[in-house]
Formats: structure tokens, C-alpha cells, sequence
């Protein structure tokens, strides 16, 4: 038998959001937060156009879509490092930071991928317990000891939806020392309307040691194709692009991710949508007498503690999936009006 590193056998698979379909067909994934909405007609010409080519490498700099980014946000091209999926550029990101010793510090619970991607890489993680569904940004400041490498911050968090507000993000990063990292993962932030939450690119703007990480698979509707980036002062997007594998990012990911940043009104009057949609999905369910974090991302969460498992399948027999953890409480994506409805129905019904 092969011999494999010992923390394999501590780490849980990744769960995939399931697919369920109720007795009558009906079948609504609001388990992984993705877009409801069917590709953009430009951005599929695009990747028709682009599938030409694919007997060729893709840039292995991914030089139109980094420039593309810098004018977008007003950033050097240096400033902008790519990976397959965000979650990559995280990963990328613990490679860069993590030695034997190293401590990563972020909240919990939050997005699933930083203990695997910690333990991956060899990092020691610290985690804070989140204090009324949001970070506990005291006790992470904390938490810092002269072993910390790295700090991850998520706004709106995954998997309650709570952002961080401008004065508490910045009083915390006050008291971070600038020989510490701390990623703003910004996965939702384009469904942010609370104007008291800070865009992650202007606190970047002035502190060296932050860096934000965005997506186009959620509010640009490319979950399929993985492109994500990261924007960071040169030490940071320089490191993260060193340990990047060549061409990783490949041909189809750069041109759909530029087509949508070309179409990038249509794609934010979506984001519109599902902003009016995710406020009347949380305003009836608090009707319904369930308490809901205010939630600045596409999903709401609900505290279930031991009903959890419970709740998911009583969605799942309506043909909606969620996404549980169990024992604590379920995250569910807002979807369509439809799949919104269905969802509400199972959870009046729950009650
Ligand atoms: C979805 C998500 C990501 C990453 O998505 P990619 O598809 O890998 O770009 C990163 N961070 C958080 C918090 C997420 O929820």
C-alpha cells in the first residue's frame, strides 16, 4: 500500500451540493450559491468562439484579462494575480504563507475550503468562533501570536451572510502587524447594498498586508469555467503568481470572464434580481417566525442546530437542495422567484 501523508486521514471529503428532485420532478439547487440564471447569450458566443482554439495552449499570464481587471479597478496590472476559481488563489495563498509552525487564522464557521486547504498545506489553523453569526474580530486580533502567517477574513461571510462593517474591519486591521496577511475573501461582494460595509479595494488601497479575493462564478455566473483573482500590493499578487501551476487558468475561463466583464451591466441588473429577491426571501421567512441573519450575500442562513439534517430533507422532498452542516444549520442560495416560492413553502411548512 502507497504511503500517504498522515493528514489525509483527518480530512473530510469536499461535500458537493446534491442535486434532489421532489415526487412530482421538481428539482431547485440551493446548495452552492450559484447564479440562477441561464449564461449570457455574448459571453456563450464567446466560448464558441474561443473553443476554436483550444488545440493551443491558453496565455499562460492570462495577459488580456489581468489588464482587463487593472482597468476595471483602477489597480496595476502587478497588483492582479489569477488562479481556477477563487478558491484556487486561497489555496495559492496558503502555499505562499505555510511552513511547519505556520498559523492561519480565520473565523468559524465560515467557508469550508480554509481548514482543508490549511491542513493541505501544512498550516496550523486557529479558529475563532463566529459571536452572533459574525466574525469575532477582538478575539481574532487576539488570537495573533508571532507565528501568525495569514488571517482570512470573509464579507459577507459564507455560510451566514453577515458582513463586516467599515469601522470594526478597520479598527481590527489596526491592530494586525504588517508582517501578517489578511485576505478580504469577497466572494459575494457584488450583492453588497449596506453602505456601511467597506469595498475590500479601497482598504487594500492603503495597507500592504491586505489583499481581496473575488470570483467569477458567483455574481458573473461562470461557477463552471473557474476563474478567480486575487488584487494584493506586488509582494503579494508577485508570491501568489509564482506558485501558480502554468496555465492554469485555461483558454475558455479567461475569454467567458472578459466577455462578462464587457457585459458587465446585464450581469449586475441580475445581481439586482437576486438583491429584491434575497430581501423578500428573508422578510417572509422572518413572517414565518425563523430568525435570519441580515444577510448582504445570494443566500440566507438558517440556525437549525439538531433540526438541520431534518430541515434539508424536508427541502429536498420538495425538490429544493440546501446546504446543511450538520448540527449547526443550513445555508440555502436564493434562486429564482420559483425556486425561491418552493423553498418558503417547504420552510412554512417545517415551522
Ligand atoms: C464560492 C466561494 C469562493 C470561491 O469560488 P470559486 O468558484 O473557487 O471562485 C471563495 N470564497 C468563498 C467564501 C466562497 O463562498
Amino acid at each position: 500500500m502507497p504511503r500517504f501523508r498522515a493528514i489525509l486521514d483527518t480530512m473530510p471529503a469536499y461535500k458537493a451540493g446534491k442535486a434532489v428532485v421532489s415526487a412530482d420532478g421538481r428539482s431547485h439547487k440551493l446548495s452552492s450559491n450559484e447564479s440562477p440564471y441561464d449564461p449570457l447569450p455574448s459571453v456563450v458566443e464567446a466560448i464558441a468562439e474561443g473553443a476554436r482554439q483550444i488545440n493551443r495552449y491558453p496565455d499562460p499570464a492570462s495577459v488580456r484579462l489581468t489588464e482587463a481587471l487593472a482597468a476595471r479597478f483602477g489597480v496595476p496590472a502587478e497588483h492582479v494575480a489569477l488562479g481556477p476559481g477563487s478558491v484556487t488563489v486561497a489555496q495559492q495563498l496558503f502555499e505562499t504563507v505555510s511552513e511547519p509552525g505556520a498559523e492561519v487564522i480565520y473565523a468559524w464557521r465560515s467557508f469550508e475550503a480554509y481548514p482543508l486547504l490549511a491542513d493541505l498545506a501544512g498550516a496550523v489553523s486557529v479558529r475563532v468562533p463566529l459571536v452572533n453569526e459574525e466574525h469575532d474580530l477582538d478575539a481574532m486580533a487576539d488570537a495573533i501570536t508571532d507565528r501568525t502567517r495569514m488571517i482570512f477574513v470573509c464579507t459577507p461571510n459564507n455560510p451566514t451572510g453577515v458582513p463586516i462593517g467599515r469601522d470594526r474591519l478597520t479598527a481590527f486591521l489596526d491592530r494586525v502587524p504588517a508582517n501578517v496577511l489578511v485576505v478580504l475573501d469577497e466572494a459575494y461582494r457584488e450583492y453588497v447594498r449596506d453602505e456601511d460595509v467597506p469595498d475590500g479595494l479601497d482598504i487594500y488601497r492603503e495597507r500592504p498586508n491586505v489583499c481581496v479575493l473575488r470570483t467569477f462564478s458567483k455574481a458573473y455566473g461562470l461557477a463552471g469555467l473557474r476563474v478567480g483573482y486575487l488584487i494584493g500590493h506586488e509582494p503579494v499578487a508577485a508570491a501568489v503568481r509564482k506558485v501558480t501551476i502554468p496555465f492554469a487558468v485555461n483558454s475558455l475561463a479567461q475569454i467567458a470572464a472578459l466577455a462578462s466583464l464587457e457585459a458587465e451591466d446585464e450581469l449586475l441588473a441580475r445581481v439586482d434580481a437576486v438583491v429584491k429577491e434575497r430581501t423578500r426571501v428573508r422578510e417572509a421567512l422572518i413572517a414565518q417566525g425563523w430568525e435570519v441573519p441580515p444577510t448582504e450575500a445570494n443566500f440566507v442562513w438558517l440556525r437549525l442546530g439538531d433540526r438541520t439534517l431534518e430541515f434539508a430533507s424536508a427541502c429536498g422532498m420538495e425538490g429544493v437542495a440546501v446546504r446543511p452542516f450538520a448540527g449547526e444549520g443550513a445555508r440555502v442560495s436564493i434562486g429564482d422567484p420559483e425556486a425561491n416560492d418552493t423553498f418558503l413553502k417547504a420552510a412554512a411548512a417545517f415551522r
